[in-house]
């Protein structure tokens, strides 16, 4: 039998021991609902707020600027919906651009349909938007913009702290997907000016169906699902205590060794494509080789289907994508 190569990260991982017990005294023993005000309930709401402040300090946050949802896909529906509709007074034009996850351009489109305008910036061959470009497709109606900090697919990281200083000094909500970023980038949204942040537990050895919204504390959004007062009445329905705990053991692990991991994948991936791009034809690499997440290879193999690629390295127990999993059941 092949031993399983699993290539595909950037889709998911999978859920590290030491995560998987920390959590499992909140799935059995200690199942109080956080929001119960007697001790079983204390007990997970202590959990709950411990967890907050390892996420809070992980990308230079303030505790109570930090949401509990359920994953990337939510975190940026609740930042754009939430911030565009508080904002509306102010303006109607949305700046994003047109290499985002679905769920930030599923989320603009949702907007449009009421009145909201959205721009969408190109990108250059390397994935990269231009920061003068992005510059004079501000208006004075301009109330958010949303970018992401590195692609999902091609792994191209755009220059935040540049984006978050052009924002601030406009006066303009600024919302990263940072979901493929936090598992190896450094993250501070104060020295990087990021007013709003999406992150998901199960790209970085967390379990799936958690994740967390940064906003800034002066940026008013509101909620987008009705129900209960949960996460300061921002996001209504009872948190998922077992996996948020999960979640930040996975952060606390990420955040201990988070450079050495990034360093030694770097170099891994570098070995790989020196070699693939010299010793195969036709390969030619997609994206920036520089400015990209340091797990990401992306390549096209000409004359070979994508599809009867996959299969064959499948057969050899050998995992990767060719393009984004969200994309893959269309
Ligand atoms: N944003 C990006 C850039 C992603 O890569 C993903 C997941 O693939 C998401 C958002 C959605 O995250 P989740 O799967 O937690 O909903």
């Amino acid at each position: 039998m092949n031993k399983k190569v699993y290539a595909d990260h950037s889709a998911t991982t999978y859920v590290k021991k030491s995560v998987i017990e920390e959590m499992l005294p909140y799935l059995d023993v200690k199942y109080g609902n956080s929001s119960s005000n007697y001790s079983l309930g204390k007990e997970s709401s202590i959990a709950l707020e411990k967890a907050r402040k390892i996420l809070a300090k992980s990308i230079n946050a303030k505790e109570e600027e930090i949401y509990f949802t359920s994953g990337g896909t939510e975190s940026d529906n609740l930042a754009i919906k939430g911030i565009a509709r508080a904002n509306k007074y102010k303006g109607n034009h949305i700046i994003t651009t047109k290499i985002e996850h679905l769920a930030v351009l599923e989320s603009v489109k949702a907007l449009e349909k009421e009145g909201f305008v959205i721009t969408y910036l190109d990108v250059d061959k390397n994935g990269r938007i231009d920061i003068k470009d992005l510059k004079n497709k501000i208006t004075d109606k301009t109330i958010l913009i949303s970018i992401m900090y590195a692609n999902n697919e091609i792994g191209t990281i755009q220059d935040i702290e540049k984006i978050g200083e052009l924002a601030k000094n406009r006066g303009i909500a600024f919302h990263t997907d940072a979901v493929q970023a936090m598992p190896f980038l450094k993250i501070d949204v104060e020295k990087q000016n990021i007013d709003s942040l999406s992150i998901s537990s199960h790209k970085l050895y967390g379990p799936k169906g958690i994740g967390m919204l940064y906003v800034r504390k002066n940026i008013n959004f509101i909620r987008i699902q009705d129900g209960g007062h949960q996460e300061k009445n921002k996001r209504a329905g009872t948190e998922n205590v077992p996996a948020i705990v999960g979640f930040a053991k996975a952060v606390e692990l990420l955040e201990e060794n988070k450079d050495e991991v990034s360093k030694n994948v770097l170099s891994l991936r570098e070995y790989f494509l020196d070699r693939i791009l010299k010793e195969t034809d036709n390969v030619v690499l997609n994206g920036d080789r520089e400015n990209r997440l340091p797990g990401n290879i992306n390549i096209q193999i000409k004359g070979i289907l994508a599809s009867d690629m996959l299969l064959k390295l499948d057969l050899k127990d050998i995992y990767v994508s060719a393009g984004s999993a969200c994309n893959s059941k269309l």
